[in-house]
């Protein structure tokens, strides 16, 4: 981080903390703003040495986990969530969360529960064959031991918060997760994205298997128009929930927006070849893949075909809720 960034961050009070994880995506950021209240942004990972880590960083500061009085969450997803309710086991801070995201939050393991059951079905409609799926479930490795069911608030798009001495504006950027939040602190020129803008890979977007809402849009749609809405603050500096300090806002947006109409324009070659279930578009665009990243690159194939469906350039052909998926050129 260069001299000015590190400036701008002290002044604002902000401290990153980087936790390992056992996981593909390396290492997740949690970040401390001192002041009043003292306030996380996002709770790592599930795991001992992310609670040592936050625990010995929070104490070089001066401040025992104890202290913590707020934790906004960028999205409940288990990498973000993970510590959230160590540290309710210690203090009574309160928890803020997207009322996207509020279920999954507050009951993580219910929630994930139903989820699994629906991705399942939805992986076969997908065409992925059954030994691979149960391949898959074989290696998923689990965050840690179950969620316990904890108490949260709902922070909605256009809210501001106080958090240490800045105030920060709530920005419901859907796309990553139904309930991604960046949070703007406009006096320090940063923004807290989570996963909604990440430095070095392009965040995953799935397919939601329930629509955002009334909008009968899908995830990649979202998220591309969230993606831009923040272009307004392209010369802001951006803390993601993974990686490093994003230094200009914008410009990683740009490259962002530049990929996924090169990856559309891709499956829509791969479609243009013939009828083809979400597996085969997965394959030709992201080849073989291991573990469990088999149902990223299904769910993310199929949130592409689904932005073409709804651009009116390709049709989805099954007949009923369990009938296989299939996409065809329209001519
Ligand atoms: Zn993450």
């Amino acid at each position: 981080m260069d001299t000015e960034l590190k400036l701008r961050m002290q002044e604002g009070g902000i401290h990153p903390i980087s936790i390992e994880t056992p996981f593909s995506m390396g290492n997740v950021n949690c970040y401390l703003i001192e002041g009043n209240p003292l306030t996380l942004i996002d709770a790592a990972v599930r795991t001992d040495s992310a609670s040592d880590k936050v625990t010995r960083t929070m104490k070089t500061l001066g401040y025992e986990i104890e202290d913590i009085e707020k934790i906004y969450l960028t999205h409940a997803h288990p990498d973000h969530l993970g510590l959230v309710s160590w540290i309710m086991s210690k203090t009574e801070a309160d928890v803020y969360v997207s009322p996207y995201e509020l279920d999954l939050a507050t009951d993580f393991e219910g929630e994930m529960k139903r989820y699994r059951e629906s991705a399942r079905n939805l992986m076969f409609r997908c065409g992925v064959p059954e030994e691979l799926y149960n391949e898959m479930m074989i290696t998923r490795k689990k965050f840690g031991p179950p969620f316990e069911p904890i108490n949260a608030q709902t922070v909605k798009d256009g809210d501001l918060v106080k958090a240490g001495d800045l105030i920060l504006k709530a920005l419901h950027c859907p796309g990553h997760s139904k309930g991604s939040t960046c949070f703007l602190a406009q006096d320090a020129g940063v923004v807290f994205v989570g996963d909604h803008v990440l430095p070095r890979i392009t965040p995953n977007i799935s397919h939601w298997i329930e629509p955002l809402q009334d909008s009968k849009l899908q995830a990649l749609h979202h998220y591309l128009s969230s993606l831009r809405s923040l272009l307004s603050f392209s010369n802001y500096v951006a803390l993601a929930g993974h990686g490093d300090v994003i230094p200009n806002l914008g410009k990683r947006i740009k490259y962002i927006l530049n990929f996924h109409e090169e990856r559309l324009g891709k499956v829509l070659r791969v479609v243009s070849k013939g009828v083809c279930t979400p597996h085969e578009v997965s394959l030709a665009i992201f080849g073989k893949v291991d573990g469990w990243s088999l149902q990223f690159a299904v769910f993310e194939a199929l949130s592409h075909l689904d932005y073409l469906e709804d651009e009116g350039k390709i049709r989805r052909v099954d007949s009923d809720s369990n009938d296989a998926i299939r996409f065809h050129l329209l001519k």
